[in-house]
């Protein structure tokens, strides 16, 4: 893709729109906006403008689109599939300036926060006020709500609580000409015109900016159990999942781990996990307004567990302990990403394919000479896969792509999709043709030249070329 700088003239007009402190041009200062946390990809943006107001942003979208200068959004920049690389340099346009918590409404249980509060900070505030907030990225820590709603994000509580989309009622959104609408707000219903908030969810910063969103809050339920139960196998474990949905349960929380996974996560914490030789884990949780409720439920899930040949089931009987689980379990991500480079995929199948699924992980990884380390939000039939080889090989990177693609066509033959929850970006751009029809990519098309016929929002990504 072709590389687009901006002249001195150009810098000092975004300077004038946001402040000559809150743009950024030389590339020592550049460099944290180069990448996210996909791969060990690297892309510098020619300039980083970080706004304060809708405002700014709307007339740095005006300014860019009149320049044809490509724009990058940014939040926490801990994506997965490359969303926030500026590919065409150009600016990387940053919320992390529109930060504030504007209101939490505790009569309509309603947060309007701005796009740049990171998911963890608002999951703090609104629980200290004894309300909840349930989507929860294991990157809650540095991501935020802007590109949360930009992804869709999910997280382990999905497996109860649904995905981002289900928490947002309306988001303030800037289009590519500078032009600014609120989707949405405080009302529950409204079918007021097209369900803009749908199509801003999830389109990954190619439609426009969101600068501000209305989230759903509900009042913290006071009871919760977890449990780890480990299995001698990797089907054992994705069949005991399948065993507690048909047995009636709901989990709040059903999160799968195999072997390397739990092995990386709990050297890099310092923490011994008990059962070191199980090839895989789940983590089970519970939550609920009765004590008496949760009891019943999590020892039942025990007792599945065991009957689904777990060799022993964990009970973390206070918060220090359940504290330990989840950050264990929320490391993975980073271990992994530490053990170099890797390739990703984010597949998603319906419930009933998960055991097909991870044999399927592990003979294709195998005959293929790589290892491979899966773990993710197995109630969604949601796992994360990598794939990789010790050593330097330099073709490793081709071996992963012709494995990757034996994998990702086998998870669509299960009736899965070649991403859950971390976007096309750029890693499954290339392979969303396998999963969505020629009719389906050209409405895609369609809307994409509607809301942004310049192509100035995030070039280069989501949308596969025609042919
Ligand atoms: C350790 C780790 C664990 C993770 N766990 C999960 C998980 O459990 N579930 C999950 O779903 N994901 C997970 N992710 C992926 C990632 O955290 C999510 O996709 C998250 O929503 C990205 O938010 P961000 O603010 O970092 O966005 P960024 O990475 O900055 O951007 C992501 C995309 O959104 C766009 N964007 C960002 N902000 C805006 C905005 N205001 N307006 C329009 N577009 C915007 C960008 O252009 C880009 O396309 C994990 C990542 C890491 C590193």
């Amino acid at each position: 893709m072709e590389r687009r700088n901006l002249s001195a003239s150009e810098l000092a007009d975004l300077a004038a729109i946001v402040g000559a402190p809150h743009v950024l041009a030389a590339k020592d200062d550049l460099q944290p906006y180069a990448h996210d946390w996909t791969e060990d990809f690297i892309h510098y943006p020619a300039a980083a403008a970080k706004p304060r107001t809708t405002e700014e942003v709307s007339r740095l979208l005006a300014f860019c689109n009149e320049r044809r200068i490509p724009v990058t959004p940014q939040g926490g920049r801990t994506g997965l599939s490359g969303g926030a690389l500026p590919l065409a340099g150009g600016l990387a346009l940053s919320l992390e300036r529109m930060n504030a918590i504007l209101e939490i409404d505790m009569d309509n249980f309603v947060a309007v926060v701005e796009a740049g509060v990171v998911t963890q900070t608002l999951h703090e505030a609104v629980e200290e006020k004894g309300l909840y907030y349930p989507p929860d990225p294991a990157s809650r820590g540095s991501c935020m709500i802007g590109g949360n709603v930009a992804e869709n994000a999910g997280g382990p509580h999905a497996a109860k609580y649904g995905v981002t989309g289900r928490w947002v009622m309306g988001v303030e959104v800037v289009f590519a000409d500078g032009g600014v609408a609120v989707t949405g707000g405080k009302t529950r219903k409204d079918v007021a015109g097209y369900d803009l908030t749908s199509l801003v969810l999830g389109s990954e910063g190619t439609l426009g900016v969101v600068t501000k969103a209305w989230l759903r809050l509900i009042p913290k339920p006071p009871h919760w159990a977890t449990l780890v139960a480990p299995f001698p196998t990797l089907e054992d474990a994705a069949r005991c999942v399948l065993e507690l949905h048909r047995r009636g349960l709901v989990l709040s929380a059903c999160e799968f781990v195999d072997k390397p996974s739990i092995d990386l996560s709990s050297k890099k914490k310092g923490v011994g996990v008990p059962f070191p030789e199980a090839e895989a884990r789940l983590l089970l949780e519970f939550d609920g307004s009765s004590e008496a409720e949760v009891e019943r439920d999590v020892t039942l899930a025990g007792e599945i567990a065991l009957e689904c040949a777990a060799l022993d089931v964990v009970l973390a009987t206070d918060e220090a302990k359940r504290r330990v689980l989840w950050e264990v379990r929320r490391g993975i991500a980073e271990a992994v990403h530490e053990m170099g480079v890797s390739a990703e995929l984010d597949l998603a199948v319906p419930r009933t394919q998960l055991v097909p699924l991870v044999t399927a992980i592990r003979r294709i990884s195998g005959a293929a000479g790589l290892k491979s380390v899966a773990f993710g939000h197995a109630a969604d039939g949601n796992l994360h896969v990598h794939l990789w080889r010790d050593g330097k090989d330099p073709t490793a990177r081709t071996l992963f792509g012709k494995t990757a693609a034996e994998i990702y066509a086998e998870t669509v033959r299960l009736g899965g999709t070649v991403t859950g929850e971390h976007g096309v970006g750029i890693t499954s751009k290339d392979v969303l043709s396998l999963y969505r029809s020629p009719a389906f990519l050209a409405a895609m098309r369609a809307i994409k030249r509607a809301l942004d016929p310049n192509g100035i929002l995030n070039p280069g990504k989501v949308i596969p070329a025609p042919g």
